[in-house]
């Protein structure tokens, strides 16, 4: 939500914003790849191109069933953004177009990430220690 507002606020081209909530299973730092759709999207995407703007890419499975649903919709285009990357991602094939920063393995609070639902209004992004 941070990230978007930011990013759309320098985008120069005409376009429209929509937004899809995922949640993923499994423990509360990692990811499992099995992914729930707890908000699709409202407008459909044939025929347009379209660019994903993502929080942070951890492993890489949530990403990777989110795009596999896109692609069935028929695109003209599929694209990444994301502001943050970790390693992880690395051994996927993933289309990741523009990347923000990488980080190390860590976890990061803050700029709309969460921990537990905690820390999303910090302004900047901090590791959280265990
Ligand atoms: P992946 O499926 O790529 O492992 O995980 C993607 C999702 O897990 C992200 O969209 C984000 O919601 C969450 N996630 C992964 N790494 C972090 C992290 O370091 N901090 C926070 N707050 N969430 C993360």
């Amino acid at each position: 939500m941070l990230f978007i507002a930011d990013l759309a606020r320098e985008l120069t081209v005409t376009c429209e914003l929509d937004f899809m909530a995922v949640s993923s299973y499994g423990s509360s730092t990692s990811s499992s790849g099995v992914v729930r759709i707890v908000k699709d999207l409202d407008a459909p995407i044939a025929d347009k191109h379209v660019l994903v703007v993502e929080d942070i890419v951890d492993s890489g499975l949530t990403l990777g069933y989110l795009l596999k649903n896109l692609a069935a919709r028929g695109p003209a285009s599929l694209e990444i953004c994301t502001l943050l990357a970790k390693p992880g991602r690395a051994g996927r094939d993933l289309p990741v177009r523009y990347v923000g920063f990488e980080l190390p393995d860590v976890f990061v609070v803050g700029y709309g990430l969460d921990h537990a639902q905690k820390y999303r209004n910090l302004p900047h992004i901090a590791v959280l220690e265990a």
